[in-house]
């Protein structure tokens, strides 16, 4: 019902504005949640501009307040930012830094939360629930600032995480969105394509990464976009590798490191391939597989091409495996 959706919204207003209070006037906030942004190297004014912010490391302290503001249980239970078991009450955040999670127009819809030091036991990151506000599957981290320079620079910079988000609109390059922790949808991708039709993925060096990586390229294949996938050094996820870097270094090591996906996927198994007829063949057909996502022909034909003279093979049996593919889907 609307007007539910509207006291939702109301209430993750309400909280938004309270860690970002708990956490520029408050001491714990500022000695913990504030000197901890710092550490990561956010400037203020980015810090305030992504609405960052802290809850406190109690077990009601957000909830209390918000009832004495006059909010109702209802909703706070609804956007889950209260867990409420029996007669009892608690925060869903506590002790983490908190990151807003905003709507394409800016409306918030709920929150990411990161731990703070070494307390392994707790998952690093907790995110709000599923609700009436929030679909994970059709939100983009960042999204609502990205979204004019998506469309002015007619790319779209896809990275994994809050921070990788933050960094690289920190230094310079606004044009970034992240799934953060959900695996890309369609839905997802279908924002962004609004926009734009050039997605450059940009996902962690590790192998969560680059399986996730694998499986958004042919999402993206799919509704006719084009996609270039840039890795980074062993290691090194987007923020950390922006924090080391100008404007200048990172623009330029994008430009010289984004690859179309047959080139990725190539650089990605070569050396293993080299050798080996079966890896090679296997390879190969992936390949084939993704360029068959295309709708358009003509863009087909010129992955085609480039799939024949990377892995040097024969234009003609690329057809006609595409052609036996096309078949099955059939
Ligand atoms: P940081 O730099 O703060 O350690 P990160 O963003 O590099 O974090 P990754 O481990 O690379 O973290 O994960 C990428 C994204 O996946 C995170 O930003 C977060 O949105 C999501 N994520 C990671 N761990 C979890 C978790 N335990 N539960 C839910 N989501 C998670
Ligand atoms: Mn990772
Ligand atoms: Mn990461
Ligand atoms: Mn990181």
């Amino acid at each position: 019902e609307a007007s539910e959706r509207e006291s939702m919204y109301l209430v993750s207003e309400f909280a938004n504005t309270y860690f970002q209070n708990i956490m520029h006037k408050t001491d714990f906030g500022k000695s913990i949640g504030l000197s901890y942004f710092k550490e990561r190297g956010f400037t203020d004014e980015i810090i305030k501009k992504f609405q960052l912010g802290y809850a406190l490391d109690e077990w009601q302290a957000f909830t209390d307040e918000a009832i004495k503001k006059g909010y109702q249980l209802k909703y706070l239970e609804k956007t889950g930012l209260t867990i409420v078991k029996g007669e009892k009450q608690f925060d869903r955040f506590k002790g983490r830094v908190m990151f807003p999670i905003h709507s394409m127009s800016g409306r918030v819809l709920g929150f990411g939360g990161r731990i703070l030091g070494t307390n392994k036991k707790a998952a690093k990151y907790l995110n709000s629930p599923e609700s009436d506000i929030y679909h994970k599957s059709k939100v983009l981290y960042g999204i609502y600032y990205a979204k004019q320079s998506i469309a002015k620079e007619d790319n779209c910079y896809l990275v994994e995480g809050y921070t990788d988000v933050i960094q690289f609109y920190q230094k310079g390059i606004t044009n970034v969105v992240s799934s953060s922790g959900t695996a890309l949808t369609p839905e997802q991708i279908r924002l962004i394509n609004r926009l734009t039709k050039n997605i450059t993925v940009l996902f962690d060096g590790d192998a969560a990464g680059i399986r996730a990586s694998l499986r958004g390229i042919d999402l993206i294949l799919e509704q006719g976009m084009n996609v270039k996938v840039c890795t980074f050094p062993d290691g090194e996820d987007p923020d950390s590798f922006a924090k080391k870097h100008s404007y200048e270094e990172l623009a330029e090591y994008l430009k010289t490191n984004a690859k179309d996906f047959i080139a990725y996927k190539a650089s990605l198994l070569m050396e293993e391939v080299q050798n080996d007829p079966v890896k090679k063949a296997a390879l190969i057909r992936d390949m084939v597989t993704s360029i068959s996502k295309i709708p358009d022909r003509i863009q087909k034909e010129i992955y085609v091409q480039e799939c024949a003279r990377i892995m040097d093979i024969s234009e003609d049996v690329l057809f006609s495996t595409l052609a036996q593919m096309g078949k099955k889907e059939l």
